[in-house]
């Protein structure tokens, strides 16, 4: 397995053992180049599936991607990578096992939303203002609604941009964070 940090091509496992109740093996790895040390996971997959964009566009399901954008809205959220792990392993299981073999981008998100809602309210709104685009002030309303109480939720909204946060919208979320206080 390369390196991550510096593509050194050939890397030693230090540590390995099973996770997840033996669904999947996690390796601990680190680079003789540059001493860097990183986490892989070796897990079954079941079924080839087909993600159907929005704009009828198909690719391959790819759980990297998945966990990238989980990742994403995560990011410096104080969540285990085990934690993620285990719901980004989650939502592929619940893909594989509709039986489908093409499931659309919103099945997907949606079942991002429902599991980010559990695990993380503040990466729930990250993950949902740029996946819903949220066109309406409603909308967001809506999301934040439904996580009053966090006061920190919406101040990013990852790296995929501003999530398309208007103005208006934006001083919408100011004045219901005041109205927490
Ligand atoms: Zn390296």
């Amino acid at each position: 397995m390369r390196c991550p940090y510096c593509a050194a091509e050939d890397t030693q496992v230090k540590d390995s053992r099973p996770t997840e109740e033996n669904q999947s093996i996690r390796r601990r790895r680190v680079c003789p180049v540059c001493g860097g040390r990183f986490t892989t996971f070796e897990r079954v997959q079941l079924r080839e599936m087909t993600v159907v964009k929005r704009d009828g566009r198909r690719v391959p399901f790819a759980r990297d991607k998945l966990m990238h954008s989980v990742e994403v809205a995560l990011r410096k959220r104080p969540v285990e990578p085990e934690r993620i792990d285990r719901m980004v392993s989650g939502i592929v299981r619940q893909l594989e096992s509709s039986g489908e073999a093409e499931i659309s981008s919103t099945t997907v998100g949606e079942l991002v939303m429902e599991a980010l809602k559990g695990l993380d309210p503040v990466a729930y709104v990250r993950f949902a203002s740029v996946y819903r685009d949220f066109r309406e002030a409603a909308d967001f309303q809506g999301v934040l609604g439904e996580i009053a109480g966090i006061r920190s939720a919406g101040a990013s909204t990852g790296a995929d941009g501003d999530a398309g946060l208007a103005p208006a919208e934006t001083a919408t979320v100011t004045r219901l964070r005041t109205d927490t206080r």
